[in-house]
């Protein structure tokens, strides 16, 4: 296998230049580790949530949908055991004067020698470490006071099960089901950092699948397997990717198991999911907390219990830069250096570009034509200046993995060429079999180039 090219530096720059990911707030100078999505990013986004969605809801009949709010009932997060018990540990340097997670030292750099880590220089002087909680706090109302404090949520799982009774009595479920959701999450981070892996504000994509308790040990192995599954289906290359089961201390406060789907990043191995087993803490914390009875009863048999809840947690953020950095490829084409993403079709921001081979004798009228056509069925887009090579290049970085380019003959016989990003071929078609080839080639299943 050739040795792979990406670094984090080359993604930095890509999805500035082709419009993926900017950093926020660039006119004022910034604001450390908030970032804004560009247009291919908004579609890259959306296709990795549509394919979750996907797998959680459309291929399965035992999960449904939820959008609950971001700003919750404040005793939420006393009952979730957020406000207590959501910290980091952070250590100050009076020295410097900066911030750091005091489990981070490792990785962090000191502010005046950045080759040293904090601590290791005679000059650095390291407070003891205190929690610092990750909610960010707000007031609800016009008046700031006590009983107006609200907080941004940290994860979009309480708000499932907020409603589980809702759904026991909406939904005709029962357990095993689960209730899923994808929204904004927000933590303030002490140390974010490496681009969007870590940042203040991000999206999750979390399912909550409620089953009865004998049976939890063995859908947590199915939903282990599930979620692999998901991931390589996507294109990610299996030997970039492994499942690791937390230690006992480092377990959260609700979870007997957990496993993280690592991903092998640039910066290494790091967690894009999290796999729980949280028990039935939850549903008993706030069933203790609101009053109300949060539980299944079975008509039939008159068993009541508390489900016990399996966890799939991913972050559609840190899913993009996986993604990003798996597709990232460089080769050479006669001579010239191309930077291509080999993102697996399903995922491509655009799936088709439209090209006229040159912009007179009827080829950009015939073109738009064609691209009319296309984006009837997928996400296309037409691109008639300068020359052919540059505009191939283009669509390459942005990973489209299929070109249409117009040229003399398909004015006289209505055909068109139609080229792949990675392979490279060309193959010729007529023009009214073109839509239903683009999508049987995204039908297919696929497998990243660069195993090859
Ligand atoms: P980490 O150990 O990296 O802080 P975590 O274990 O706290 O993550 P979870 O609470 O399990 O994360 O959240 C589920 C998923 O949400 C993570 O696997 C990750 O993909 C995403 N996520 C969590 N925190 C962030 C963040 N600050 N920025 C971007 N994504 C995040």
């Amino acid at each position: 296998m050739p040795t792979d090219v990406v670094t984090m530096d080359k993604i930095v720059s890509l999805s500035k230049r082709r419009g993926f990911v900017f950093p926020s707030s660039e006119i004022y100078g910034g604001l450390g580790s908030s970032y804004d999505y560009g247009h291919y990013g908004v579609l890259l986004k959306n296709n990795i949530k549509n394919q979750w969605w996907r797998a959680m809801l459309q291929e399965r009949d035992d999960i449904v949908a939820l959008d609950s709010a971001i700003i919750q009932h404040p005793r939420t997060w006393e009952a979730s055991g957020h406000l207590a018990g959501f910290t980091d540990p952070l250590v100050d340097c009076r020295t410097c004067k900066l911030r750091f997670r005091e489990d981070h030292l490792a990785q962090s750099a000191c502010g005046r020698k950045p080759s040293k880590h904090p601590g290791e220089t005679p000059e650095c002087d390291l407070t003891e470490s205190r929690d610092f909680n990750l909610m960010f706090q707000t007031t609800v109302g016009p008046v700031q006071e006590e009983g107006s404090t609200v907080y941004l949520r940290p994860e979009t799982a309480q708000g499932i099960f907020l409603n589980f009774k809702n759904y026991l009595q909406f939904s005709r479920k029962k357990p095993p089901f689960g209730i899923a959701q994808i929204g904004k999450s927000f933590r303030n981070e002490i140390t974010t950092g490496n681009f969007i892996f870590r940042t203040r504000e991000f999206e999750q994509m979390e399912m909550e699948f409620f089953v009865p308790p004998s049976e939890a040990e063995q859908w947590h192995q199915h939903w282990l397997a599930e979620r692999m599954t998901w991931w390589t289906s996507l294109g990610l290359r299996p030997d970039h990717l492994q499942l690791r089961p937390h230690d006992a201390d480092e377990l959260s406060h609700y979870s007997s198991a957990t496993s993280d789907v690592e991903y092998l990043f640039p910066i290494g191995w790091s967690e894009l999911e999290g796999i729980a087993n949280r028990g039935n803490f939850d549903l008993t914390q706030h069933a203790e907390f609101s009053g109300q009875k949060l539980e299944y009863v079975d008509t039939a048999t008159g068993d009541r219990y508390v489900p016990h809840v399996i966890e799939p947690a991913a972050g559609v953020d840190r899913a993009m830069l996986a993604f990003l950095v798996d597709a990232y490829d460089e080769d050479e084409i006669e001579g010239e250096q191309r930077t291509v993403l080999r993102l697996h079709p399903i995922l491509a921001p655009v799936k088709v570009a439209v090209l006229p081979l040159v912009r007179k004798d009827g080829q950009p009228e015939l073109a738009r034509e064609v691209y009319r056509d296309l984006r009837e069925r997928v996400q296309a887009e037409y691109d008639e200046g300068g020359a052919i090579g540059r505009r191939y290049r283009r669509q390459d970085e942005i990973g489209t993995p299929w070109a249409v380019t117009i040229d003399h003959q398909s004015l006289e016989d209505r055909t068109v060429t139609l080229r792949d990003r990675d392979s490279l071929t060309q193959v010729r078609i007529a023009i009214e079999d073109l839509a239903d080839e683009v999508e049987n080639r995204l039908r297919h299943p696929w497998r990243s180039p660069k195993l090859d």
